[in-house]
């Protein structure tokens, strides 16, 4: 009997693999129910044969089941509907429907739209940038002087700061081009997102740094402020995402190289424990080899 039951199984499941298939409705069968056998949605099982009314399923009726080779099928917009609301019940992203339909305003889908859901998802491979647009848009608008040498990392030795605070800090302490740091790379705390990167007037207008003693030092290297005590504990993945999309768009355009890109303890052993104990510079290192 076993043995049966899974011979059919198979026979079931195996057209699957190879693309469409046909199911015959039987008696007390629902739509719901076909469509956990086969393991798609119910939504897409009635887009996929036009059927506006699930209830009046009869038996004997031929669907078409979708398969892992069916690509998109087309929905009809309805009263109620929202992209987020379709998304769920066809089991696939809003992004990707958004982008497959073009749509520009996801909140205006109008009643009676058609629009393709994409059931194998978009083509794309998902790869999140490591840096914003935004950032990136601004990082390119800024002409580097060919003086930096260095990356140099540091922490801010306080677990809830933001790039504004320590600018007036900065500024109190006689500074008065403010934020030592040329970027400060946020965890989240204060007014600022966790991974956010602030890019510094010191940066924008390519002036010195603040945050070396020595003054060739901040003639030539590039101040970079995490936000976060690393002495108490690790920076945010986030955090070290943005650090290393930061990193590897200044030494691209800078022409720095990876074995320039330092701690703030390492050029100052006897002077600092900056960026702290829980901040690797070597795993920084790897990713930005690559
Ligand atoms: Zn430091």
């Amino acid at each position: 009997m076993r043995i049966l039951f899974l011979f059919s199984l198979a026979l079931a499941i195996a057209p699957l693999l190879w693309g469409e298939v046909t199911h015959v409705v039987q008696k007390n069968e629902t739509l719901g129910g076909i469509a956990r056998k086969y393991g798609v949605s119910t939504a897409a099982l009635q887009s996929f044969n036009g059927i506006s009314n699930a209830n009046l399923l009869f038996a004997g009726k031929k669907l078409k089941i979708p398969s892992s080779t069916t690509k998109n099928i087309d929905y009809v917009i309805k009263t109620g509907d929202s992209l987020g609301g379709i998304a769920s019940r066809f089991g696939v992203k809003t992004s990707d429907i958004i982008e497959v339909n073009g749509i520009k305003q996801p909140n205006l889908i109008k009643v009676g739209q058609k629009i393709t859901i994409p059931l194998g998802g978009t083509k794309k491979t998902q790869v999140t940038p490591l840096l914003p647009a935004s950032v990136l848009k601004t990082l390119k608008s800024i002409n580097n002087s060919s003086r930096w040498k260095k990356i140099v990392i540091h922490h801010s030795a306080t677990p809830v700061d933001d790039a504004m605070n320590m600018h007036q800090v900065h500024k109190k302490r006689g500074m008065k081009n403010g934020l030592a740091y040329h970027f400060v790379i946020s965890n989240g705390s204060r007014k600022a997102t966790d991974g956010e990167i602030h890019i510094g007037s010191r940066w924008k207008g390519q002036l010195d740094g603040g945050h070396m003693k020595q003054l060739s030092l901040n003639k030539t290297s590039i101040g970079i402020c995490l936000i976060g005590n690393f002495e108490l504990r690790r920076p945010t993945s986030k955090q070290l995402k943005s650090l290393e999309g930061l990193c590897k768009h200044l030494m691209k355009n800078c022409r720095i190289s990876h074995s320039s890109v330092t701690t703030h303890k390492l050029l100052h052993p006897n002077h600092t424990k900056c960026p702290g104990k829980y901040f690797s510079l070597p795993s920084l290192i790897k990713k930005i080899k690559s």
